[in-house]
């Protein structure tokens, strides 16, 4: 690049310093307008370009005749002070603490969620609760005698910790029905990062013995919980607002990135449905799908794309629901983690609670994992709530005639989908986009990890620390690192 060829005469080195604060951010959910504005608040010229005419990405709110919906209920739990503090300073009115209330449906009946320690077999029948007990206790003394044999496998990995009654009984059902896929083909990774072994432990410690233990149950307990005021979206559309009127920032809704046009070394331009952008010598920041950014990457010989390809996804479909009383469930939200249940999670507002819905009212949000082209993804609207609501009104009241109206919406690329291999097709991956001098890819989507808005937004804010750092390449080894413990 002209900027790095001429780097020993100083007025070259400020005119590439110049030139380098440019940048185009594609997408404007939380990750794109985190990076955007420390970015833009750095003096960078800012370009955010956005397929859709509103901003917030997954973590938007749909305005719906006034009712307010979040695709899923958007708790903001963290233990991330910077960003805390960062959201309190700006949108003190509308972020809010709040702890909110969930419970599983689980054998028939509702029970305290998370299902930790003891409660674990309480849950259960007679009968089962003493097999899964004693299936649990052989498999432990089986460790302790002789450690715990090492796996790829998630299936695996919580059969050699929790026995196989448990994992028939519990894990398996979830697992399959969260992920639509067998757990077989999923990295032991989501265990050690979504099971909580260490935390049982404690648990029943403190549950039966009443020791007052300090570790990662505490750790967990102890991280703070948030919610925003009037949904989720608030949050993007603050950003975006305060974003839109920076005279160093231009934003373009509604319009698709279709092509990233590149000399082989880096992005030169970016073209939508109705411009071209010309990038010069800045920086690009995609948070777009992985898999769709590198297909749109022109010139390049396919390998990428068809890396990416590799990586799989989860869709989740959600089902809006108008309601015309107070509450229904009363929590906030319920878990359903058996299979006969099409949905995985359903989500309460109240308008004491949220201001989300009218007085006197309230909205359920069911949730529904699925692979693009599954029954649950292809079934029109009536025919997905008619399957919801036998399951649901036999557990709660809900009378048909006080369901207002209802609707759905389609979420693509919402879970990552970790299986055996997906951290070596990463590591692949991403040092084929280093090949790109100026591009990073970043977010849920673009970097392909679990992140939730607290994570995005320190996502966006570490990679827009890391170039301002290094304006001379692109480098994702310290996001690798950190959002997925991928050294390289
Ligand atoms: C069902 C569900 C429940 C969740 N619950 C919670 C929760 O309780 N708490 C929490 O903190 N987080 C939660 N999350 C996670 C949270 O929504 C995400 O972590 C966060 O929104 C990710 O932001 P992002 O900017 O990385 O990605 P996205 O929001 O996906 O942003 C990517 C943006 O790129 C745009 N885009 C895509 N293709 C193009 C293109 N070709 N051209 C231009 N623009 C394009 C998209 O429209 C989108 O705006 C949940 C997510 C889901 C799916």
């Amino acid at each position: 690049m002209w900027t790095t060829r001429c780097k020993t005469s100083p007025l070259c080195l400020e005119m590439s310093t110049m030139k380098n604060r440019e940048a185009v951010i594609l997408g404007a959910g939380i990750t794109g307008l985190a990076a955007a504005w420390k970015l833009a608040h750095a003096g960078y010229s800012v370009t955010i370009v956005e397929k859709e005419d509103s901003v917030g990405g997954l973590a938007g709110t749909v305005n719906w005749d006034g009712w307010r919906f979040d695709y899923g209920p958007h708790n903001f739990h963290t233990n991330d002070q910077n960003v805390i503090e960062f959201y309190r300073a700006l949108i003190p009115d509308i972020f809010l603490e709040r702890k909110p209330t969930y419970e599983l449906y689980i054998f028939d009946k509702l029970m305290p969620y998370p299902l930790m320690g003891a409660k674990v077999f309480f849950a259960l029948s007679g009968k089962k609760m003493t097999q899964a007990f004693f299936s649990f206790l052989l498999t432990r003394v089986r460790a302790f005698l002789n450690g715990i044999e090492p796996t790829d496998h998630l299936d695996e990995w919580i059969i050699r910790r929790f026995g196989k009654v448990m994992y028939a009984l519990y894990f398996y059902p979830y697992i399959e029905k969260l992920w639509r896929t067998d757990p077989h083909r999923l990295s032991k990774v989501v265990g050690e990062k979504k099971i909580p072994i260490l935390r049982i432990r404690e648990y029943i410690r403190r549950e039966i013995f009443q020791y007052k233990t300090k570790g990662a149950f505490d750790d967990l307990t102890q991280w703070e919980s948030f919610y925003v005021k009037h949904g989720v979206g608030e949050i993007s559309k603050f950003l975006y607002e305060r974003l839109a009127a920076m005279d160093n920032v231009r934003v373009y809704l509604g319009e698709e990135v279709q092509t990233l046009a590149t000399d082989g070394k880096s992005i030169i331009s970016i073209k939508t449905s109705s411009r071209s952008i010309d990038v010069n010598a800045g920086v690009v920041i995609s948070t777009l799908p992985i898999q769709l950014m590198t297909k749109y990457i022109s010139n390049s010989d396919g390998r990428l794309a068809a890396l990416a390809g590799q990586l799989e996804y989860c869709s989740v479909r959600v089902l809006f629901m108008k309601v015309r009383c107070p509450r229904v469930m009363g929590n906030d939200w319920t878990y359903f983690s058996e299979n006969k249940f099409p949905f995985n999670r359903v989500s309460e507002y109240r308008y004491d609670k949220f201001e989300m819905v009218p007085e006197g009212h309230c909205s359920l949000t069911f949730e529904y994992p699925a692979n693009e082209g599954d029954a649950l993804w292809m079934m029109s609207d009536k025919e997905l709530f008619e399957l919801t609501y036998p399951h649901f009104s036999g557990i709660f009241k809900l009378d048909k005639a006080d369901i207002l109206d209802y609707r759905t919406a389609y979420l693509k690329y919402s879970y990552p989908r970790f299986t055996v291999d997906y951290q070596k097709i990463l590591k692949e991956i991403f040092a084929l986009i280093d090949g790109y001098s100026n591009l990073y890819s970043i977010g849920r989507q673009g970097m392909f990890c679990y992140v939730n808005v607290d994570g995005a937004t320190a996502m966006g804010f570490d990679a827009a620390e890391e170039l301002m750092a290094h304006p001379e390449r692109t480098n994702h080894r310290l996001l690798l690192k950190k959002y997925h413990d991928i050294n390289v």
